[in-house]
């Protein structure tokens, strides 16, 4: 057994069994995102920073004593989890910063950090018995689920948004999943998959939904921790469509300070495109994002468009109670950050990874960071992912290849060329 003790809605806080069957709050309908409580006390008393170093599970399976999932449970074989963390001195120098990580959850097995939530999915479909899975997402969430269901022979039906770009629509048929590529937003796609899956009784991994997305997300921030030997840092900077991966960091830091394993809790600033910026709206106003309508998203950086997020609750928790904040940058800026997070770093993000280097940048020039702090930037997705954004971000830096003969006249006259050019 887990030591879930029960799962309280983020609304009423009403706490319902930890073998509750449904996935939201019947009060609250899809609004009543439930959080896992646990047993912190028990989970204390069989595990610890030490018998955890012991363990040689490099994977995000390692954290499972704090998961939602029975002992006897198997998990996916692909490797989740255990994702690199780059000290990069000579970034911290350039932005005035006392230190600078990146963690690169492009190197995840489908190559963002959906996989952590996707993984759970599945694992949580197999305990219910499902014989199918599904879900809607901007890309990167299905493309998770597609390739961790193929590595358990999992049906899945997927469904994204047309405009969705092609290298994760490749992914999910490489993948073998039912695709349905829908034409509207990813709002629309939410909406259709939420109806199939209660219509057909597929299992339902939605994002801001299924309470136990958190949970596997929140394996990045126990991963942070645990790379820094429980020594928080100042912030951590992370980019925000849904909210559930912010939710996920937050969930992280307090599961770490209720076991004793940390003594403060870093604050979490929540990264929005300017053209994709409902929590940022509602952060500057202090609204009440339970009642707040949507909005209409347009940002280059497909996986943070969410026209209303749809984890918010915890997302404006995650800030507001760790004293961040959500901050607005453009499109221009996410993509002007991809050459320099890769140029300096060696790490080549996707927009929306990008994007918590653009809001890093921002706080800074804002003043919202101390000339010491040491901070975590999450790169949340591969470069690989949109090379059509990255090719945009390139040139409008003036990066042009040289294009010339195969000859090496030719190419000297080339290089003699670009020296006087050279940005
Ligand atoms: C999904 C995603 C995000 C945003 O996560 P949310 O939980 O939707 O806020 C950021 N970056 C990438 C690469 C993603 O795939
Ligand atoms: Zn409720």
């Amino acid at each position: 057994m887990s030591d879930v003790v029960g799962l309280t809605c983020v609304i009423c806080h009403t706490t319902y069994p930890a073998d509750f069957a449904g996935y939201v709050c019947p009060d609250h309908g899809s609004e009543g995102i439930l959080d896992v409580g646990y047993d912190y006390e028990r989970i204390a008393a069989h595990t610890s920073p030490d018998t955890l170093a012991a363990n040689r599970d490099r994977t995000m399976w390692r954290y499972r004593f704090a998961m939602p999932i029975d002992d006897a449970t198997p998990v996916p074989p692909l490797t989740v989890g255990g994702t690199p963390m780059y000290d990069v001195p000579q970034m911290a120098r350039t932005l005035g910063i006392g230190r600078l990580w990146v963690k690169d959850e492009g190197r995840q097995p489908t190559a963002s950090l959906k996989d952590r939530a996707s993984a759970m999915g599945v694992v949580k479909a197999i305990e219910t018995g499902a014989d199918t899975i599904t879900t809607a997402s901007t890309g990167n969430a299905a493309a998770a689920l597609a390739g961790i269901s193929a590595s358990v022979g999992m049906p899945n039906v997927i469904f994204v948004p047309a405009s969705a770009p092609q290298a994760k629509i490749a992914q999910l048929l490489a993948f073998g999943s039912t695709v349905a590529l829908v034409e509207g937003s990813y709002g629309d796609a939410f909406e259709l998959c939420m109806e199939a899956a209660a219509v057909f009784g597929w299992y339902n991994r939605n994002t801001g939904y299924n309470p136990y997305m958190t949970e596997g997300k929140k394996t990045v921030g126990l991963e942070i921790l645990e790379d820094l030997d429980w020594s928080p840092p100042d912030a951590i900077f992370v980019s925000v469509g849904d909210g559930s991966i912010i939710g996920g960091v937050h969930k992280a830091m307090k599961d770490a300070s209720a076991l004793g394993w940390i003594d403060r809790i870093p604050r979490i600033f929540g990264i929005q495109s300017a053209g994709s910026d409902y929590l940022v709206q509602a952060f500057e106003a202090g609204e009440d994002v339970v009642i707040k309508p949507p909005i209409v998203a347009d940002t280059i950086a497909d996986s943070i468009s969410a026209d209303l997020p749809r984890d918010r609750v915890k997302a404006m928790a995650a800030v507001v109670e760790t004293d961040g904040a959500y901050l607005r940058v453009s499109d221009d800026a996410i993509l002007a950050s991809i050459p320099t997070l890769a140029r300096g770093s060696g790490v080549f993000a996707e927009p929306a990874g990008a994007a918590a280097h653009t809001g890093l940048v921002e706080a800074i020039s804002r003043g919202l960071l101390e000339p010491t702090d040491e901070v975590v930037i999450i790169a949340t997705g591969s470069g690989l992912k949109d090379v059509a954004s990255a090719m945009t971000a390139v040139a409008a830096i003036g990066t042009e290849p040289m294009r010339i003969a195969p000859d090496l006249a030719a190419l000297q006259s080339a290089l003699e060329a670009r020296k006087d050019h050279r940005p």
